[in-house]
């Protein structure tokens, strides 16, 4: 592809489009990058110092996912849209309809609206979630062979039980209905697990930092509850993206996860990198009581009852074999992520 034709990315400000634009410019394409409020100049900056110093060009663009046609201007000349803006909000919201559902759905509908508007775009990369896969962890009991894999569909949940995967896997839907409507551009989505690792911005409100935190107030001391997550390095993720975005071949979606770590084993890698200074867990409280406490620390008794104690596991071949990931270590990215909070302030450092 031409690298003078712009490619679009939306949610330019997250942890995640941070990378995924770093690739970017590197490379020496011209980035359409879309944000809420291009006035909030601070969380501008690191994709501006990153341009200044690579032969690519970024140029700003204000669009609410809500908002008509807040695309389309972006969008002119582009052949490859990647579509990363969505709320990741696990526990801090007050509506899950307003907050985070209607602008991950209806904000992905009005996205691929602009595409069937705009005449060169050819290709749309959206980020889903491993959440898209999958409800609750008790479901892997259900699969042949103990994986989650790009077969699976998330069916269980929805706008109050887990509704921050019920608005990634009803985004993706949309997606893939409106790509099967037309024969123009193709769709690819990338589903990745957990990601950490290094962000770019320490003004990033990402998801992913909450667990970290977590770990570091002292909350998880007293022990963890016996859960797993897929995890994946954000470096590993932009390269998806990008790869997912250039490539002819690539088509469907994408699992993209580096393997899966217990809560306690997040823990245990935080203590060999840190040592004893900060209050990371040692111990996994059993379920039965967990279960009794559960309420008091925002987690219902249901979610425990399926979610808690069984590990959960994802296949990721595809995204070695056709988009070329190599994957890099979780224990390093978490330990990487932990630093960089650390270096930014945004978690205290101690001794
Ligand atoms: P993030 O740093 O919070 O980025 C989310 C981005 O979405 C921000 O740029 C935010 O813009 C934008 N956004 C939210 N609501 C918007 C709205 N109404 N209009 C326009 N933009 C809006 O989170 P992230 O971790 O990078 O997540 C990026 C994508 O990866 C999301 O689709 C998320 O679901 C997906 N994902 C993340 C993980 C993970 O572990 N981090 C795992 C799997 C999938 P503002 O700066 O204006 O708020």
């Amino acid at each position: 592809m031409d690298q003078n034709t712009p490619i679009l990315v939306t949610g330019a400000t997250g942890y995640v489009a941070g990378w995924i634009i770093e690739r970017l410019l590197t490379q020496g394409y011209t980035v359409h990058a879309t944000v809420r409020d291009p006035a909030k100049t601070e969380k501008l900056k690191h994709l501006t110092d990153i341009a200044e110093k690579s032969s690519g060009q970024i140029h700003f663009f204000q669009a609410d996912l809500l908002t008509p046609n807040a695309f389309d201007q972006a969008m002119q000349g582009c052949e490859i849209v990647i579509h990363t803006a969505s709320p990741f909000v696990i526990t801090n919201y007050k509506d899950a309809v307003k907050d985070i559902i209607e602008p991950a759905v209806n904000g992905t509908a009005n996205v691929l609206e602009s595409v069937n508007r705009t005449a060169s775009v050819q290709r749309v990369v959206v980020t889903s979630s491993i959440a898209a896969t999958y409800g609750d962890a008790i479901e892997i009991e259900n699969t042949p062979n103990n994986e989650f894999d790009e077969s699976c569909w998330n069916t269980t949940s929805n706008e109050n039980h887990q509704p921050y995967s019920y608005s990634k896997v009803a985004a993706e839907r949309k997606a893939w209905e409106m790509a099967e409507q037309q024969n123009r551009w193709s769709l690819v989505c990338i589903n990745p697990a957990l990601v950490m690792g290094p962000s770019l911005t320490p003004s990033s409100q990402s998801g992913s930092i909450e667990l970290l935190q977590q770990f570091a107030n002292g909350v998880t001391l007293l022990g963890v509850p016996p859960m797993w997550n897929g995890i994946v390095d954000v470096r590993d993720v932009a390269d998806a993206h990008v790869a997912a975005a250039l490539s002819n071949d690539a088509q469907g979606r994408y699992i993209i996860s580096g393997g899966s770590l217990s809560l306690l084993e997040m823990g245990q890698a935080l203590t060999k990198r840190f040592g004893y200074r900060y209050p990371f867990p040692h111990f996994t409280v059993p379920k039965t009581a967990f279960s009794f406490i559960s309420p008091l620390l925002g987690y219902t008794r249901e979610f425990v009852k399926l979610n808690m104690g069984y590990p959960i596991y994802f296949n990721a071949t595809r995204s070695q074999q056709e988009l070329g990931i190599h994957y890099r270590d979780i224990r390093e990215s978490v330990c990487d992520h932990f630093q960089q909070l650390l270096d930014d302030g945004v978690i205290k450092k101690r001794g």
